[in-house]
């Protein structure tokens, strides 16, 4: 007989990783919903990239490229870079999950901050490291705590600029300190999955150009809308790029991924309509957040955090919202238990959104 009390385990950490919890995305009885949930573009994908989608269909019984060669030469072509430095991957995620893999193991340390993205330390844990989470200065990244956080077992920072659920980021200077404030064996990763809202901001493109130890992240889950297709790149110094490619499965991209992230590069105008868009809502919003008496910071991102005077206020907004048919995302797990995070829709659902908060505050005068 089997001795019945042995059971597989799972590595050490495993069972430490939090479920990533995604924004909620209906409500019961409801089929008029605004989802704001989860930072989606209100316009959708661009058209060029549906009908990529639509003519890849006649090919998808061959495999996909390994190499990404055409969508790297894209991404290369659109914002001036070496298409060798480049690697994509499922979703901007999956990229971040490379380099925790590729660089961090047992016994070593990954810093992320405060309020930074809930997906780096699940990565610290999927690598069997150790999150260390470093606090911030008012809702935005601190160079200097970062600093005095790093010990001999850091292998990689991670930090978002701008940030989420905060929206705030930390100009260059800063960003140019923290680089040159790191070991050269400890990397930097720079996540900008929200550059192209950040008016004047280059993403991180100088420092992971001239750095060896930087590594920035993109996405085209945000500003292209092709969240539900999972697409994301990295880059960085050949070397890190390289051995990053090697635990890369070499069909991590499907055929239709390739062709419509590819196609949606390729559409300049389409970043500067959104953002346009994005950028008069969004003040609009928060200049509505602001009469209402709720804080929020000036956001460089495509959703604001609104702060509210205690949780039990943010519940109830959050309930308002909902009984008018919008999904915010509550940010507790993030450190704002007072927090709603609400996605910048287009005009009208803005509208929608301030409509609802209104009727909320007048109902309780
Ligand atoms: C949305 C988001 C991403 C993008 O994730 P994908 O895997 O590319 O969809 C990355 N980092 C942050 C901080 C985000 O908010």
């Amino acid at each position: 007989m089997k001795d019945q009390t042995l059971k597989p385990q799972p590595r050490a950490g495993i069972m430490r990783i939090a479920l990533y919890q995604g924004g909620k995305s209906s409500l019961a009885g409801r089929s008029d919903v605004l989802k704001l949930s989860s930072n989606e573009n209100p316009a959708g994908a661009p058209p060029a990239a549906r009908a990529a989608i639509a003519e890849a269909a006649a090919s998808v019984h061959r495999y996909p490229s390994t190499d990404h060669a055409a969508l790297r030469q894209a991404i290369a072509e659109t914002h001036g870079l070496d298409p060798e430095r480049i690697i994509c991957g499922a979703g901007s995620d999956e990229v971040l999950q490379f380099a925790a893999q590729c660089f961090a193991g047992e016994g070593d340390e990954i810093i992320h901050t405060e309020h930074g993205f809930s997906m780096y330390p699940i990565l610290a844990h999927m690598a069997g490291a150790t999150p260390v989470k470093v606090r911030e200065r008012e809702r935005t990244v601190d160079v200097d705590a970062i600093l005095g956080a790093v010990t001999e077992r850091t292998r990689i920072v991670f930090i978002a600029n701008p940030g989420n659920p905060t929206g705030t980021m930390i100009g260059e200077a800063a960003l140019e300190r923290l680089a040159d404030g790191l070991p050269g064996d400890v990397i930097l990763v720079l996540d900008g999955a929200y550059v192209e809202y950040a008016d004047g901001y280059e993403g991180g493109v100088g420092l992971a150009s001239s750095r060896h130890n930087v590594l920035m992240t993109r996405t085209f889950s945000k500003i292209y809308g092709l969240g539900g297709l999972r697409v994301g790149w990295g880059y960085g110094a050949a070397e890190m790029i390289g051995a990053m490619t090697r635990i890369r499965q070499p069909f991590n991209l499907s055929t239709v991924q390739l062709a419509a992230a590819e196609a949606a590069v390729r559409d300049g105008d389409w970043v500067e309509t959104c953002v346009r868009v994005n950028s008069e809502q969004g003040a609009r919003l928060t200049a509505a957040l602001g009469e209402l008496g709720i804080s929020c910071d000036e956001s460089h991102a495509n959703f604001v955090l609104a702060r509210f005077a205690h949780e039990a206020e943010a519940v109830e907004a959050d309930e308002a919202l909902q009984e008018a048919g919008i999904i915010a995302r509550r940010v507790g797990g993030y450190g704002f238990p007072e927090g709603l995070r609400i996605t910048v829709g287009n005009a009208e659902e803005t509208g929608r959104v301030i409509a609802a908060l209104e009727a909320w505050r007048e109902g309780k005068s």
